[in-house]
Formats: C-alpha cells, sequence, structure tokens
C-alpha cells in the first residue's frame, strides 16, 4: 500500500470510530475470513448484574450473598463486581476476607467470618473434591435463560448457587448479521460456560462456540486454525485476551476495554462496538482495491 492511501484509510477510519495501527493491519485484514469474538465485554456489556441467589438447604439467601460478596470484594473481575453491587443493593452486610486468592479462570477463594469460602465455576468446585450433585440441573436451567451461575462453597460443602446475566450490547446483533453478510465466519471463545455460551450464540446466530477456554486457551485456538490455513481475527476487550489479539493475523480491541488490549490489536473500536468492524472491513477493501 502506498503511504498516502494508507494515512486516507487511517483518517477515514478515525472519523468512522475505527483506528488503524498500521498499514499491515489493514492488508491483512482484507484477507481475513474467520472472526473470533470474546463474549463477555465484547458480544456483551461487560456490565453483569446479579438476578438470583438460590440457597442449598440449611442455608438463606441472604448468608449466600454475604459470603460471596465479602469474598469478591477483593476480586476485579467484573462477575466479582455484579456480586458485590448486588449486595450493595439488597442491604447484605459485607466482612472483610482473609486469606483471598484469585484463581484465573476459576473463581476466587478466601475466609470469611472463619469459614472457609469458596466461589467459582464447577471446575474450581469440582477440583476441591466437593459433589454438586442434582444442582447441575438447577445450574443448568439457568444457564439456558444466558445467565452465568457461580457456585458458593462453605466448609467443603455447597451453600448455594449465584447467578449473574450480562446483557447483550444493543449494536450487537445487527453487526454479527452485516458481518455474516460478508462472508465472515464466526465463532465465539468464552471462559463462561458451554450451555451459558449456547444460550447467547444461537441467540445470536454466532457459527461455532468454544467454551470453558482458559485465557491461554485462546491464543491456542488461533494458532490452530492459522495451522490450517485460516486467516483469523479476533475480537476482545480484556486482560486476558491480550495473547490471542496478539496471535491473531488482525486484533480487535474493544476502545471501551484494557489497556493491554489495546495495546496489543491492530484495530482498535473506539466506541467499543461491533458494527465498527463492518466499517474496518470495506475500509479494508476499498483502499486495496484503490491501490491495486
Ligand atoms: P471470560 O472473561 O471469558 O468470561 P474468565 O476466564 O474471566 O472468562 O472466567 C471464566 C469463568 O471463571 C467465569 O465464567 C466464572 O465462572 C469463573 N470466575 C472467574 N473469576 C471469577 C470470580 N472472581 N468470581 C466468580 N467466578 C469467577
Ligand atoms: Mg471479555
Amino acid at each position: 500500500a502506498t503511504p498516502m492511501s494508507i494515512m486516507t484509510a487511517t483518517g477515514r477510519g478515525a472519523q468512522a470510530g475505527v483506528l488503524i495501527k498500521n498499514a499491515e493491519a489493514l492488508e491483512r485484514f482484507e484477507k481475513v475470513d474467520t472472526l473470533i469474538v470474546d463474549k463477555t465485554g465484547t458480544l456483551t456489556e461487560g456490565k453483569p448484574r446479579l438476578v438470583a441467589v438460590l440457597p442449598e438447604a440449611g442455608h438463606d439467601e441472604a448468608e449466600v450473598l454475604h459470603l460471596a460478596a465479602s469474598l469478591e470484594r477483593g476480586s476485579e473481575h467484573p462477575l466479582a463486581e455484579a456480586i458485590v453491587r448486588g449486595a450493595e443493593k439488597r442491604g447484605i452486610a459485607i466482612a472483610d476476607a482473609r486469606d483471598f486468592e484469585a484463581i484465573t479462570g476459576k473463581g476466587v477463594k478466601g475466609v470469611v467470618d472463619g469459614k472457609a469460602v469458596a466461589l467459582g465455576n464447577l471446575k474450581l468446585v469440582t477440583e476441591m473434591g466437593l459433589d454438586v450433585g442434582d444442582l447441575s440441573a438447577k445450574a443448568n436451567a439457568r444457564r439456558d435463560e444466558g445467565e452465568t451461575v457461580m457456585f458458593v462453597a462453605m466448609d467443603g460443602c455447597i451453600a448455594g448457587l449465584v447467578c449473574v446475566a450480562d446483557p447483550v450490547k444493543e449494536t450487537t446483533p445487527a453487526a454479527l448479521a452485516a458481518l455474516h453478510e460478508l462472508g465472515f465466519r464466526i465463532i465465539m471463545a468464552t471462559g463462561d460456560n458451554e450451555r451459558t455460551a449456547k444460550a447467547i450464540g444461537a441467540r445470536l446466530g454466532i457459527d461455532e462456540i468454544r467454551a470453558d477456554v482458559l485465557p491461554e486457551d485462546k491464543a491456542r485456538i488461533i494458532e490452530e486454525l492459522q495451522a490450517g490455513g485460516v486467516r483469523v481475527a479476533m475480537a476482545g476487550d480484556g486482560v486476558n485476551d491480550a495473547p490471542a489479539l496478539a496471535q491473531a493475523d488482525v486484533g480487535i480491541a474493544m476502545g471501551t476495554g484494557a489497556d493491554v488490549a489495546i495495546e496489543s490489536a491492530g484495530f482498535t473500536l473506539v466506541k467499543g462496538d461491533l458494527d465498527g468492524i463492518v466499517r474496518a472491513r470495506r475500509l479494508a477493501r476499498a483502499t486495496m482495491r484503490n491501490i491495486r
């Protein structure tokens, strides 16, 4: 590409809310046919809300939420924020947790009111040797509604479930439809549970779902596709997404996301809406056509 045409494209991109890092990103993007999107904060608003607390027998809602929020106050995860805000809204007291520990992609652990408490996904509680028994059916019913379900454990038993919902961004459905129209295959990659991911993916017409992935898995998924000759763009917003954004042929960061994500990406969508990708693609095509 000539420096002039790239400068023009960069200027037009900026006007359309797409920051283009360099000519290579634009050139490569024209050849991409597969788009991997992170779920939380990319397809969804990334602002989950607490929607239900389901205590097990012998426990009550206030107690379960108190344990959960006391633990999550030490975490910066969006799910943690939802739980703490939910507790505050309901007037639940929050205690200081001791020995707080965050387990990436799984959850949090610590001591609340002198009791060993853990909060997280099925992986976390299974690794602790806990049996979720018939709670699975209850959890699945919520996941089928697109909710994220977390288990709360206390002193070696499950005390209850905490359910959180993260609404899909208003602009996501139309953006995905337009991206399909442009010929992209769209894959969702998420650390969330497969059932939750499928419920949301089905509503949005996502072509393929990779769920229960740890942060380092996202980059590996891209590497595998690339090894098969597929040119991949990856859209994400989180600190966790940075390695995948760097691995992709073109990384696309949400301007509303983490700084490391933006630094690792070739494009940044200023408003954090996926329809910026539609504009970027049209721009890439027009620019490359002018050059040839
Ligand atoms: P993603 O950002 O793609 O949803 P993460 O790797 O951040 O993926 O989290 C994966 C899963 O691990 C979450 O869906 C949740 O079940 C669990 N988890 C991670 N951190 C926490 C936390 N602080 N509190 C509760 N659950 C958590
Ligand atoms: Mg995210």
